[in-house]
């Protein structure tokens, strides 16, 4: 995200994180196809805690021990490799299935209660997600 900004045209996420309304809560533990993550993995922020790979090998999930994505600057909320970031962030508040807490697909700003909701059900659905991987890992030892 220049910023993490995955919307500019709808969602102005810059505008956001400087009025601290958002501190990036879309940059969780993530699936990035497994190639580009390792072109882009000196970018990273953190050190992951482990990388859950896919069956086939095709996505790579690199887990952080604060299940926050290893790219995001946890000091600005930036993203180390806006440019290059995955398809996923891209479409993060346009589409229904990663809505984001600060704003509707139609940029308009969702209420307070609203934004505290989904921020609740964000952080519990990428808990549960990280915890998956993990598992999957565990089973593998
Ligand atoms: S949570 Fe929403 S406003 Fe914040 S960076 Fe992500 S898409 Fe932008
Ligand atoms: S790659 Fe960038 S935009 Fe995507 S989740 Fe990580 S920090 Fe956020």
């Amino acid at each position: 995200m220049e910023a993490i900004a995955q919307n500019e045209l709808r969602i102005p996420c810059i505008g956001a994180i400087k009025r601290s309304l958002c501190k990036a809560e879309c940059c969780g533990p993530i699936p990035f196809p497994s190639e580009q993550y390792y072109q882009l993995k000196h970018l990273a922020q953190v050190e992951p805690v482990t990388e859950v790979r896919t069956e086939d090998g095709r996505f790579v999930f690199p887990i952080a021990d604060d299940l926050r994505c290893v790219f995001l600057n946890r000091t600005t909320y930036m993203c180390s490799i806006y440019e290059q970031r995955p398809q996923v962030c891209r479409d993060y508040g346009h589409i229904d299935e990663l809505p984001c807490p600060c704003f509707k697909t139609s940029g308009l700003m969702r209420t307070r209660a609203e934004r505290r909701e989904m921020r609740r059900k964000i952080d519990r659905d990428m808990r549960a997600m990280a915890q998956r991987q993990l598992r999957k890992v565990r089973r593998k030892i």
